[in-house]
């Protein structure tokens, strides 16, 4: 049983990493391709993992939206993406033919999975794992299953306050403007400033805190909603200096103490933090998809 081959695929807008793994999560192989056509990018994919022996279980956290539904016929389908060329793309069409059952979530739902299990979330019954990069995005794990309803969460697009004498930019997300993917997300801190958040701290004061305050009133929400154990807060944006304490600082603030728990201790130092795992919470995540789709034996086609 051991030996057991698991597949995993973290596909992001601009880069895919591949893994090949054991049942205990132990990586084999790995690759990394940069994201281009689906009719590109798919065979490649295919043919990395037809390399190896038989896999058991194949699991893809994936940029999105996403069919993410086991029960749909499009069950696997990227659906709404801007991203030119992939809306309608179907991961299954692409590895059915390797005959191993296959699990789908988003990129978020994945690497929530991937840091519960291993990483910042460990011990949480309820964790939250925000990405604050090229989107905005949050992926809600209770007991190490994703929240999700009629589709995944799209927590992104909450609509923050905003005021325009403190901020004019109108926001650029194509849908809504000024939700806090349109405010707060690496290219709405280009739009509005001309650089990234990181390059912008030590030359205006005002940015991150902007930025910072944005976010609080997200993790208020995400607070509020979901009551999670924990708050993880990753992606480009956050690593600029001085982030993740203006985030913990403004949403204390905000929070006027009216939650009242000993998970949120004061200055929330403990209870809203980075990544542990880094860049591999995705793939982590991945290979425990593929590990449950190999016990779930489904292979929806
Ligand atoms: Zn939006």
């Amino acid at each position: 049983m051991s030996d057991k081959l698991i597949g995993a695929v973290e596909a992001g807008g601009t880069k895919f990493v591949l893994a090949v793994a054991l049942m205990d999560g132990r990586i084999v192989d790995r690759a990394r391709m940069d994201t281009r056509s689906p009719e590109q990018t798919f065979p490649e994919m295919a043919a990395f993992f037809a390399r190896h022996a038989k896999l058991a279980g194949i699991g893809i956290a994936s940029f999105g939206p996403i069919d993410i539904n086991p029960a749909s016929p499009a069950y696997g389908t990227v659906t709404t993406t801007p991203k030119p060329g992939w809306s309608g793309a179907r991961y299954h069409d692409a590895l059915s033919g390797l005959g191993a059952p296959i699990l789908v979530d988003t990129d978020v739902n994945g690497a929530a999975l991937g840091e519960w299990l291993k990483g910042a979330g460990r011990g949480c019954e309820t964790v939250a794992y925000t990405t604050v990069g090229t989107g905005i995005g949050t992926g809600v794990l209770h007991m190490g299953i994703a929240r999700g309803g009629i589709s995944h969460l799209e927590a992104g697009h909450i609509r923050p306050p905003r005021d325009p004498g403190r901020d004019p930019f109108v926001g650029r997300c194509p849908y809504h403007g000024d939700c806090v993917e349109g405010l707060a997300s690496g290219p709405a801190i280009i739009d509005r400033w001309g650089a990234p958040l990181d390059v912008l701290a030590g030359r205006d004061p005002n940015a991150v805190p902007l930025i910072a305050s944005y976010l609080a009133d997200f993790a208020v929400n995400l607070i509020l909603l979901h009551m999670p154990d924990r708050l993880i807060f990753g992606g480009g944006v956050m690593k600029a200096p001085g982030m993740l304490e203006s985030l913990r600082a403004q949403t204390e603030g905000r929070l006027a103490g009216y939650v009242l728990h000993p998970r949120l201790d004061a200055g929330l130092a403990d209870y809203i933090v980075a990544p542990f795992l880094g860049d591999d919470a995705g793939i982590t995540g991945a290979i425990e998809l593929g590990r449950r789709a190999s016990c779930q034996g489904s292979n929806r086609q």
